[in-house]
């Protein structure tokens, strides 16, 4: 491998869009049937935290949904290493994830991207009270990553839901932002959100909302939300379609 190659990428097109190759450098299974891979990031390589890449794969994918999914990033924009992001891999999981998983290390998948607009918001006025729900925490952890190293202002309450403790990812690293980051704080359960469980943690009058999740949790919290009065304007989402 040249030296331009690793400090630029390889770029190629997938169905018209531009993509870059990049390096699978690490997979670790971080909490129940969830991994995070890393791959090694070309030096032009930029992107917001909370954005979200499509990874394709250069194989014959059999399982009728492609060659490519989209998926949020974990890692921090100011990581000059690696780009991660994480995923569930259900017993009974797609060729395409049976392929990011047997992989060796070194092997080069294409990305597209960065793209998507769940990103901070531009003012640190309002605290950001984050709802995650499983898997739907990647965005989040690269966001509030980068809010730590950056020293943002921005004040943060993560709400973090799954179905049990083994299945909650990132909770050693939470733990740790929560101790470096005086405006951040979490708080995680094993059953649904409702109201009583915001209006304990905040006053949804004053806050901005972002969830993420799959599709049914995002659609359930948004309607809970908008019947607790809150208006739609102060709620950002993002929606893991697929799941
Ligand atoms: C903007 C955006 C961001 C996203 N970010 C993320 C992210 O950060 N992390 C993430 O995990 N996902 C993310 N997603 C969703 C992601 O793109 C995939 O759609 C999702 O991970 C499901 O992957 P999969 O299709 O490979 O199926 P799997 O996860 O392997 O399976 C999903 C379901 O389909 C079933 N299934 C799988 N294969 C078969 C088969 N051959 N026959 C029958 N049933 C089968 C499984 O049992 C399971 O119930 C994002 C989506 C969008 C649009």
């Amino acid at each position: 491998m040249d030296l331009k190659n690793g400090l630029k990428g390889i770029k190629t097109k997938f169905r018209g869009l531009n993509s870059i190759r990049m390096k699978i450098l690490d997979r670790l299974e971080i909490a129940e049937d969830t991994y995070e891979i890393r791959l090694k990031k070309p030096l032009n390589f930029t992107y917001k935290a909370g954005q979200y890449v499509s990874i394709i794969i250069n194989d014959k994918v059999n399982d009728g949904r492609g060659k490519m999914r989209s998926f949020s990033l974990s890692s921090s924009p100011s990581n000059s290493k690696f780009i991660s992001t994480c995923f569930r891999l259900p017993k009974k999981h797609s060729d395409f994830k049976n392929y990011l998983m047997k992989y060796p290390m070194g092997t080069e998948v294409s990305i597209s991207g960065p793209r998507g607009k769940f990103i901070l918001p531009e003012s640190t006025e309002k605290l950001v009270v984050m709802i995650a729900g499983g898997v739907g925490i990647t965005p989040f952890i690269g966001m509030i990553k980068f809010a730590t190293e950056t020293k943002s202002k921005q004040k943060i309450k993560l709400l973090y839901t799954d179905k049990s403790e083994k299945r909650i990812a990132y909770f050693d690293e939470l733990v740790k932002l929560d101790r470096l980051n005086k405006n951040f704080s979490f708080n995680s359960r094993y059953k649904r959100v409702d109201p009583k469980f915001i209006i304990k943690n905040c006053d949804p009058s004053k806050v901005l909302f972002y969830v993420c999740g799959t599709p049914k949790m995002v659609t359930g919290v948004r309607e809970m939300l908008l019947e607790m009065g809150v208006s739609k304007k102060v709620i950002s989402f993002e929606n893991f379609t697929g799941y």
